[in-house]
């Protein structure tokens, strides 16, 4: 097989810009031949994606980036190649969805009481389709010129420290290492070079993850070395992708640039029994 392979992309059913049909004629364009669209907490992009991934012969991995909680850090877990019909997993996904909706609105209203006039459907407008989080508010901060920019938005504001932040529902690394497992999947810990402590990998690795995101934008040559060293002495699978979100990210040149050998993917599905 020749063409590339990226496991970690983004469409409009999280904080992506492109519908899952325009992912995959991007991703046809820029010679990738397996793609696994990973939304935030969101499998719904992945049923759109198949005619146009069968029209050009892209393999689709089921995949998934969970949102999960360890101590004051938001750890993301990538779920690959699970059941997208699993029961417990979609109940928890719709769960988070709605907790998300409710924790928007928390922080659209604290926003309000420091006299920002934001309307929370101007939020949900820029949701659409997503399960609403963080960069949605900061993007509507920004349209509605109540801030410069969208950094600006989490420096002043929705930041962890922001005085407009709010926390989402936590769910532990452990538990979306579970729910992936138990839809029958494998999971990898999401940019461990943003701001996973060797600690927190360590602790990762005793709550069973399978893998570790190797591949991503976020990761220099060293980090790359680095991150491979550990996957190898630990057994574990090596993800990798651009992270792809399109839209005001500017990060076009990543995807079809950030990319995995097929060896990878063929270890995930040893690792499952998958022929
Ligand atoms: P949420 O899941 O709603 O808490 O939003 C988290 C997302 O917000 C992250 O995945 C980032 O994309 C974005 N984000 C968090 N902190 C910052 C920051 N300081 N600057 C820019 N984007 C951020
Ligand atoms: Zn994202
Ligand atoms: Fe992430
Ligand atoms: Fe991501």
């Amino acid at each position: 097989m020749t063409g590339k392979i990226d496991l970690h992309t983004h469409t409009y059913y999280s904080d992506g810009v492109l519908s899952p049909r325009e992912l995959v004629l991007r991703a046809h364009e820029v010679g990738i031949k397996v793609l696994s669209i990973t939304d935030h907490d969101n499998i719904d992009g992945l049923v759109e994606a198949d005619d146009m991934a069968k029209d050009f012969g892209i393999e689709i991995i089921p995949g998934v980036e969970l949102s999960s909680t360890l101590g004051t850090k938001d750890i993301h877990i990538l779920g690959y190649m699970f059941d997208p019909s699993n029961r417990k997993l979609r109940d928890t996904l719709s769960f988070l969805k709605k907790e998300r909706l409710i924790r928007a609105e928390r922080i659209v209203r604290k926003l309000n009481n420091m006299d920002l006039p934001l309307d929370f459907d101007i939020v949900l407008e820029h949701a659409g389709m997503g399960a609403v989080g963080r960069p949605h508010i900061a993007a509507a901060l920004v349209d509605e010129g109540l801030t410069r920019n969208y950094s600006e938005a989490f420096e002043a504001y929705i930041g962890e420290s922001g005085p407009a932040f709010e926390p989402k529902y936590k769910i532990s690394p452990e538990d979306a290492v579970e729910i992936i497992a138990s839809a029958g999947g494998i999971s990898t810990v999401a940019h461990p070079g943003w701001y996973v402590s060797e600690n927190d990998l360590s602790y990762l690795i005793r709550a069973g993850i399978d893998g570790i995101e190797v591949i991503h934008p976020a990761h220099d040559d060293n980090r790359v070395r680095y991150f491979r060293g550990i996957a190898s002495e630990y057994f574990l699978l090596e993800s990798g992708g651009s992270d792809f979100h399109g839209g005001k990210r500017n990060d076009y040149p990543n995807f079809g640039t950030y990319t995995i050998p097929l060896d990878a993917v063929q270890a995930m599905k040893r690792r499952l029994f998958i022929q």
